[in-house]
């Protein structure tokens, strides 16, 4: 589950209402669950950062025990792993237990956002100004964080990815971010939606939930 304080959807919502009837674009940054897991080993057991990668294993490369392993997907999920898990499961490396943290209610956790000025000044569509872009990826890395999603507003059509939207993602080569669409079309009652743009053009809602710590 992705997890977006509510500070950050105050922050994005205000940005597009600012820039209506122009749509308004940026980034958001946070936590992927790949960067929790190297939280949790660098502060609890002295691994470091740089030597976490997907494709790790658990104990041969990082030397994880069975209990610390329990411990880090636990802690990510927050459900205890039933005895035997990390067996029957096959989770034997990095990638193997961030799909399941994923699918055990694990999400990326969206901490700041970052407002790109829309070059294209239109309500129609958008263009990132790519040294705003370039300083909020710079940012992340400064932070350690990483580009969760982007988001932007459709201020006369509903909080879908329109056709232009899911080339643009497929173009640039980011379908790892979600995109988040607010949708200004009933200013009263604004939609804030999230979607995983696929490399082959398909498209999927994505749910989110609030969390009040920003
Ligand atoms: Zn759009």
């Amino acid at each position: 589950m992705f997890l977006f304080s509510t500070q950050s959807i105050k922050e994005m919502t205000g940005h597009c209402l600012a820039e209506n009837p122009n749509e308004a674009c940026g980034v958001v940054l946070g936590k992927t669950l790949l960067h929790q897991f190297k939280d949790i080993c660098a502060n609890e057991f002295s691994i470091e950062r740089g030597v976490i990668l997907f494709d790790s294993h658990l104990i041969n490369d990082l030397n994880l025990t069975h209990a610390n392993i329990k411990k880090i997907i636990t802690t990510l999920t927050n459900v205890p792993l039933e005895t035997g898990a990390l067996e029957t499961r096959k989770i034997m490396t990095v990638l193997d237990s961030l799909e399941f943290v994923a699918q055990n209610g694990g999400g990326d956790i969206a901490t700041s956002i970052v407002r790109i000025t829309n070059t294209a000044k239109s309500p129609y569509r958008y263009q990132m100004d790519p040294l705003e872009f370039l300083d909020a990826d710079k940012k992340a890395e400064r932070l350690d964080l990483g580009i969760v999603a982007f988001y932007h507003s459709h201020t006369h059509s509903a909080a879908y990815p329109s056709d232009t939207d899911v080339r643009l993602a497929i173009e640039s080569g980011w379908t790892d971010p979600y995109y988040v669409l607010v949708s200004l079309e009933n200013i009263d009652a604004h939609e804030i939606k999230m979607y995983q743009i696929n490399v082959d053009g398909t498209v999927i809602e994505k749910n989110y939930s609030l969390s009040n710590c920003s």
